[in-house]
């Protein structure tokens, strides 16, 4: 008790250096990765547990084709806990957003928007044999702009999901699951609320890589989430802007 009590105390008294986000320290945070600050963002003030949030295993991962994983990310996964498609084995998710991933399917059933997941998270060796496929099926150059090479998919993680409208299709074979627009429209209008996030969004590919994707959200925690919606920008700008060029040092 006397431990925790002791880290409390030590949080609280570095909470106060908010002006290190945006000092230029970003070639001292891999010598001092425990540095706690916060962020404004729009009117939203995010609190900046530790910059180990950017590293894997952690919530702020970034996963993209410029900055992919090398091996296994590490996050603790656990059986999906809510109506997904059949991909032939089990479908699993990082444990940390599994209570928010349960609330916001209830909150779209309850909306008459019933949802599934048709995608969770994959290994290397599943990226691989999906972007293979493609490729055999649509050529390379489709193939790049819609599937993700291997280390570069959000799905490693477990922190990413793919949603599907609630179908027998669907639940039968998770390459029958589809978002109709109604779908669409709720996730972007609510998923923030549960700390999801629209990872891929209209217009933004110049920025994110990656071309537009109604169906494919990640789980970046509510107080990211809302900052998000707040001002509109994109996951990558707003780590960007919490601890610039952070992400390409790891
Ligand atoms: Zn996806």
């Amino acid at each position: 008790m006397l431990i925790l009590i002791g880290v409390t105390v030590y949080r609280l008294g570095v909470l106060n250096k908010t002006e290190e986000i945006y000092a230029g320290v970003s070639d001292d945070i891999d010598k001092t990765p425990s540095v706690i600050a916060t962020a404004t963002i729009g009117d939203s003030t995010l609190k900046i547990p530790s910059y180990d949030m950017f590293k894997p295993g952690n919530l702020w991962l970034i996963v993209s084709k410029k900055q992919p994983l090398e091996g296994e990310a590490g996050y603790k996964l656990i059986d999906i806990p809510v109506p997904h498609g059949d991909e032939g084995a089990p479908m699993k998710i990082a444990v940390d957003m599994s209570d928010e991933l349960q609330q916001l399917v209830n909150a779209a059933e309850a909306d008459e928007e019933p949802l599934m997941i048709s995608s969770a998270y994959r290994s290397l060796a599943e990226q691989q044999a999906i972007y293979d496929e493609f490729v055999e099926e649509n050529g390379v150059a489709i193939a790049n702009q819609y599937v993700s090479p291997v280390g570069a998919s959000e799905h490693h993680t477990g922190l990413s999901v793919d949603f599907s409208s609630e179908s027998d299709e669907c639940a039968e074979d998770s390459d029958s699951c589809s978002l109709s627009q109604s779908g669409a429209a709720w996730l972007a209008d609510n998923a923030y609320k549960y700390g999801f996030i629209q990872r891929y969004p209209q217009g933004k590919q110049a920025i994110t890589g990656v071309a537009f994707e109604p169906w494919h959200f990640r789980f970046v925690g509510k107080p990211m989430a809302l900052a998000m919606n707040d001002t509109g920008l994109t996951f990558d700008e707003v780590v960007e802007q919490i601890a610039p060029g952070y992400t390409k040092t790891k």
